[in-house]
């Protein structure tokens, strides 16, 4: 398994080296955009084929400059090229054209050289050397291969994104982390052959903070205008995703934990699923779109496969409506789990995230014989609740 992560540094160039950066960025500038403009002419997508067209004239053209930068610059510009043709499909909007571009795409293996408190950039003035200082939180990416870098220019700094990656052994899991995502809560089932586990992480607090600045924004969109309405509304939704983030975060920082402690395999419903699910209308939609999947998800993905527990996505139908002791399907009513068939209720997303867990193959066939679920659904389920 692979992880990948992009980690920012704040370069320290002296006066001769920002001149040679801000030369270089305004000629990568052109050359993007004379790539943009040749494949718009053109109409083509194809890398060689913009490669043939525009490589030999822009390498006569600019030839103090490593050749790299034209590779990375096509790179670039059939990425914007690409972005506004699959845009302009669903409706008309103006051809792009760069106006100012502070981003340069560095190659791994011809254009920079990472060192832990510098780089060596190649230039139109050769190799230079730029420190940044190694802040404390970077120092985990030590070790990790370096595979490709951004270099921006940002409020008259000059900064580093470089993404590190590092291949982790996958280990074999002791049972399995069921997850049910809610609106307010996080449900997670632990299935080990000799344990059987609940935890419901109250996230409500998360619901809260939306409905508040749902609220807010719809106040601001109806008593506001212009400049004003713009600033407040970019205010507002940052903050909330401030919030929002930190809640979320804390939450997969504590699955993650409950992965790296029990040693499981974290099982998840797939979001395609869940949007199946809740098709209902716009309410429904609005709902939806705030719920926390995607990034939840990603987190925990991350985090999991850091432990080398790969998590698994799984087709979920009807996961809060199967009866685990006796298989039947229920329709949904309320916060309790009842089966009509046999009586067993419980609270429906730990149901959910037992079913869920119950969809991994190995787990199937499941070691835990009806008798014993219904114990572990008696035993009281542990509650975390978040606060911001
Ligand atoms: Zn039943």
């Amino acid at each position: 398994m692979l992880l990948n992560e992009t980690c920012r540094f704040k370069l320290s160039p002296n006066g001769e080296q920002k001149r040679v950066l801000n030369e270089l960025f305004s000629s990568y500038e052109n050359i993007v955009r004379e790539c943009l403009n040749k494949a718009i002419v053109m109409n083509v997508t194809s890398r060689k084929r913009l490669h043939e067209a525009i490589y030999g004239w822009l390498r006569t053209k600019y030839p103090t400059y490593p050749s790299h930068y034209i590779y990375t610059a096509i790179t670039q510009a059939l990425g914007i090229f690409k972005s506004y043709r699959r845009l302009s499909r669903k409706r008309s909007i103006k051809l792009p054209d760069i106006a100012k571009l502070d981003v340069i795409l560095l190659d791994d293996t011809h254009l920079f050289w990472f060192n832990w408190g510098n780089i060596k950039l190649a230039t139109h003035k050769g190799h230079i050397i730029i420190p940044f200082k190694v802040h404390e939180h970077s120092k985990k990416f030590m070790g990790w291969h370096v595979k490709g870098s951004r270099l921006l220019r940002r409020n008259g700094g000059y900064f580093l994104h470089v993404t590190f990656r590092k291949a982790v052994e996958e280990k074999r899991a002791e049972g399995v982390l069921g997850i049910d995502v809610n609106e307010k809560s996080i449900d997670l089932a632990i299935i080990k052959p000799n344990k059987v586990k609940f935890i419901k992480i109250d996230i409500s607090e998360a619901k809260y903070i939306r409905d508040r600045y749902f609220r807010k924004r719809r106040a601001i969109q109806s008593k506001t205008s212009g400049k004003t309405k713009t600033r407040l509304l970019a205010k507002y939704s940052g903050r909330e995703q401030r919030r929002i983030n930190n809640i979320l975060h804390r939450t997969s920082k504590i699955i993650a934990n409950i992965v790296a402690e029990e040693n499981v395999k974290p099982t998840i419903e797939n979001l395609k699923y869940i949007r199946e699910r809740m098709k209902y209308g716009r309410k429904m939609d609005r709902r939806l779109h705030s719920m926390p999947f995607r990034k939840v998800q990603s987190y925990i993905t991350y985090k999991a496969i850091e432990q080398g527990l790969k998590p698994e996505f799984v087709k979920a139908k009807n996961t809060s409506r199967i009866c685990p002791t006796c298989g039947e399907v229920n329709k949904p009513n309320g916060h309790v789990f009842r089966c009509k068939k046999c009586g067993f209720q419980a609270n429906r997303h730990l149901v959910a995230a037992w079913n869920i867990a119950m969809k991994l193959p190995m787990w199937g066939a499941s070691p835990l014989p009806p008798k014993a679920a219904h114990e572990a659904f008696k035993a009281e389920a542990e509650r975390i609740v978040i606060k911001s």
